[in-house]
C-alpha cells in the first residue's frame, strides 16, 4: 500500500497551539505569535541534480537537508523557526520506505528546532524523488536581518569554515539557528546571508544588494579540514582556499556587523553560541570584491560559486 508521506508525517506530530486548524482539514490556520513579522521561505531539493539516493545518501538525510536548508534561510533573516509544509514526488519504486526515512529526517530536525508541521501532499510518480519544504519563521518588527544593510566600514564575519562541503557535509547541514538568535539578541547586525552557493559568490549578492564593496583578508578565511581533503584528492586542481571561496552548501552565516560589535562576536561567539566566528574582510565604498594576500596586496576578486544553469 502506498504510504500517504504527509499523513505519516502528520501523525508523529504534537498538537501545537501555534496551529488553530490542524492539519487534516483543506488547509491548516496559524495563530501568529503576536507583536510578531512572519518569514516565509522555500526550497526544493531533487535526485539527480542535488542527491543521489545510496548508502553515503539516505532518505533520512535528504529529509534532513531539505528542511535544514530552510532553517538556514530563516537563520540568515534572524528568524525563529515557527512551522513547515512539506510536499514530495516520490518514486514508486520503493516508494514507501524512501518517505519513512524523509519523515525520520524531517521530524527528527524538527523537533531539535521545535518546528510544527502544518500539513503537505504527496505525489507518486516514475520520476526521481522530488522534495519541497517551505517554512514559516517569526521575528520582531524591523528586527530581520537583510542582505541590504552592509555600510562601509562594517568588518564581515562568517561563522564556522567554508569549502569542501560535498565531500559529506553537504547533506549534514547544521543550520546556524541559535547562533542567529543568540547574535541577534546581543550584537548589531547590518546584513546577513548564509552561505548556499560559495562564500565569494554569496558575499557578492550581498555587496550588490548593500550597494557596497568587500576586501577579503584571505589568510584569515577560515578553512575547513574537508576543503584541505578535497583539494589534495587526484585530479583536483584548486587550492583549499579556492574551494573555500567557492564550494556552495557551507549553510554557515556571513554577517556585515559595525567593527566594535564584530571584534566581540569574534572573541565571545564560540562561548555565547558553540561555535566560532572569525573577522574575513570588511564593507569598503563602491562595488566588486577584492582579495588581500599574505603579503598585503590587493588584487580584484572574481566571485565564483554554484549557480543553477538553465537555457536563456
Ligand atoms: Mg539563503
Amino acid at each position: 500500500m502506498e504510504l500517504d508521506f504527509v499523513a505519516a508525517l502528520l501523525a508523529r506530530i504534537p498538537a501545537d497551539p501555534r496551529l488553530e486548524v490542524p492539519p487534516g482539514d483543506d488547509a491548516a490556520v496559524l495563530r501568529p505569535p503576536a507583536e510578531r513579522r512572519s518569514v516565509v521561505t522555500t526550497d526544493m531539493l531533487m535526485e539527480s541534480v542535488d542527491f543521489v539516493l545510496g548508502p553515503d545518501c539516505t532518505p533520512r538525510m535528504v529529509g534532513h537537508k531539505a528542511l535544514a536548508v530552510n532553517l538556514s534561510d530563516l537563520a540568515a533573516m534572524a528568524a525563529r523557526p515557527e512551522v513547515a509544509v512539506a510536499a514530495v514526488a516520490l518514486p514508486r519504486a520503493h516508494g514507501d520506505a524512501i518517505g519513512r526515512g524523509l519523515i525520520d529526517g524531517i521530524l527528527a530536525l524538527a523537533l531539535e528546532h521545535g518546528v510544527t508541521l502544518a500539513g503537505g501532499d504527496t505525489n507518486a510518480w516514475d520520476g526521481p524523488l522530488v522534495i519541497s519544504i517551505t517554512a514559516i519563521g517569526s521575528v520582531a518588527p524591523g528586527r530581520a536581518w537583510r542582505r541590504d544593510g552592509a555600510q562601509p566600514g562594517d568588518l564581515l564575519v562568517v561563522s564556522g569554515a567554508c569549502g569542501g562541503s560535498l565531500l559529506d557535509r553537504h547533506l549534514a547541514v547544521t543550520p546556524r539557528v541559535r547562533e542567529a538568535l543568540t547574535i541577534a539578541n546581543r550584537f548589531d547586525v547590518h546584513a546577513a546571508i548564509d552561505l548556499s552557493d560559495g562564500l565569494s559568490l554569496d558575499l557578492a549578492r550581498m555587496m550588490q544588494a548593500s550597494g557596497s564593496g568587500a576586501v577579503l583578508d584571505l589568510p584569515s578565511i577560515p578553512i575547513h579540514p574537508d576543503a584541505v581533503r578535497m583539494a589534495a584528492l587526484p585530479g583536483d586542481d584548486r587550492s583549499p582556499l579556492e574551494h573555500a571561496l567557492s564550494d556552495g552548501e557551507d549553510f554557515e552565516l556571513l554577517l556585515a556587523v559595525p567593527p566594535d560589535d564584530a571584534r566581540r562576536l569574534a572573541a565571545e561567539g564560540t562561548e555565547i553560541t558553540g561555535t566560532p566566528f572569525t573577522v574575513i574582510g570588511e564593507v569598503v565604498a563602491g562595488g566588486g570584491l577584492s582579495a588581500r594576500t599574505a603579503d598585503g596586496r590587493t588584487t580584484s576578486l572574481t566571485p565564483r560559486g554554484y549557480e543553477h544553469a538553465f537555457d536563456q
